[in-house]
């Protein structure tokens, strides 16, 4: 395939703006569409271990990125009212040292807003914002991408990198009904300086119990805390990042928890809690046509419980790229992305699922007993985190 084939993305969130910088850097010709009238991402923490930020690296804003991120030292696994460490898992100079780069606790905003620069120094007119892809067809030697708008795109490529809600997955592999996991997310911040000095002594932490699970960490050189809590609800709620609830609930919803855990809920702005469903989906038939292929959630939505969503949508783009580089057939060349992807997305999901079971034991002593015979550290950096997308070898 030729340096200067085209390249159309449908969406400009973290793997799309990730696909689009690193096809740009190969030389090929890219055009992103994004449905919102503005760039930006929500208010919330996203953590990238080293299987991703090697390609920050390659992309050359890992500097830029590590220097509005936090680097924690260590997480723990703790027992949700006692606070009893279960395990931990060793995230700074170790990460770095046995894996090549950096375990990263970014913003979103910051991450997206570092990523979005990068693809416009590369092309300033990459970007197209309020363009809501619809549809596409394949016709000849190319594709063509359909906008709510009328306007019709032409390209060599096109990649739906357009999230759980993808408009390209609906037409290439048919739509894929969500099914509540029964579980919802709640999601907040709070400014470190609302809290006693050396607050929870900067480390990470997941917080594991009954039907109920927390995770801790921070933010912003350790200025911003962010808090994701997983509860088991029966009651069905739409899957939306937006949508706020009351603080009282949230509360409520902790009772009985440790003293550090509502030390967080009462310092939280009380309309500023946001809750969201998490649902899983089924596994698709195919990823790819001839000239269509997906990437990120927009493939292979998973549930949170690895903090792995975003980063397989990081590798995703790496081999993507690499696959296209290598030239020849297109269909051959996303067939070849989709085999080298499958089993590893497939491991991630599954086993992000299977977590879900693990951190919301219904005793103590069953979940002593449960983390007693793992080894969190070495599972993850044998298989999860020393893999890396631009070196790992292709089928
Ligand atoms: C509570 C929670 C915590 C998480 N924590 C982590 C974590 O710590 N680490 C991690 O790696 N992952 C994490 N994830 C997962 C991560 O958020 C997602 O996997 C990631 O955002 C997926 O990126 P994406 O680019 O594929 O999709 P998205 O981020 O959803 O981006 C899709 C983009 O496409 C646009 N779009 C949608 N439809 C259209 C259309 N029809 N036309 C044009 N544009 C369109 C959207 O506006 C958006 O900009 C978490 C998820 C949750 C729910």
């Amino acid at each position: 395939m030729g340096g200067q084939s085209r390249i159309i993305i449908a969406g400009a969130g973290l793997g799309g703006l990730t696909a689009a910088a690193c096809l740009l850097l190969a030389g090929f010709d890219v055009e992103v569409y994004e449905q919102a009238g503005e760039l930006g991402e929500i208010g919330a923490g996203v953590q990238q271990s080293a299987n991703a930020t090697h390609v920050m690296r390659h992309l050359g804003i890992l500097e830029e990125l590590r220097a509005v991120a936090y680097q924690p030292p260590v997480t723990e696994f703790r027992i949700y009212n006692t606070g009893e460490v279960l395990q931990a898992l060793s995230l700074a100079e170790n990460h770095e040292q046995r894996h090549g780069a950096p375990y990263l606790q970014m913003h979103r905003a910051d991450f997206h807003r570092i990523l979005a620069a990068r693809v416009q120094a590369l092309k300033p007119d990459a970007i197209h914002l309020s363009a809501t892809a619809t549809g596409y067809r394949e016709q000849g030697e190319g594709v063509v991408l359909q906008l709510a708008d009328g306007r019709e795109v032409a390209g060599d490529v096109l990649i739906g990198a357009d999230g759980i809600k993808s408009a390209v997955r609906r037409q290439l592999a048919g739509e894929a009904a969500p099914d509540y996991t029964g579980d919802a997310a709640w999601r907040l911040t709070v400014p470190v300086a609302r809290f006693p000095p050396d607050f929870l002594e900067g480390k990470s932490s997941i917080w594991v119990g009954p039907d109920k699970h927390a995770v801790v960490y921070f933010l912003r050189g350790g200025s911003l805390l962010n808090f994701v809590a997983c509860v088991e609800l029966d009651e069905w709620i739409e899957e939306s990042w937006t949508l706020k609830r009351p603080w009282a609930e949230l509360k409520a919803d902790f009772d009985g928890w440790h003293p550090d855990i509502h030390a967080i809920i009462d310092a939280a702005d009380r309309d500023e809690c946001y809750r969201w469903a998490l649902n899983i989906y089924p596994d698709l038939a195919r990823w790819s046509s001839q000239r269509a292929t997906l990437i990120g959630d927009a493939a292979h939505p998973t549930l949170p419980y690895l903090a792995q969503g975003a980063a397989m949508a990081v590798e995703d783009a790496a081999v993507l790229t690499r696959c296209l580089q290598e030239g020849g057939d297109i269909a051959r060349a996303l067939a070849r992305y989709e085999a080298a992807r499958r089993a590893r997305t497939g491991r991630i999901v599954a086993e992000s699922r299977a977590n879900r079971g693990l951190f919301h034991l219904e005793t103590i002593q069953a979940l002593r007993d449960a983390f007693a015979k793992r080894d969190m550290d070495r599972e993850r950096s044998d298989w999860l985190y020393a893999y890396d997308p631009l070196t790992v070898e292709l089928a």
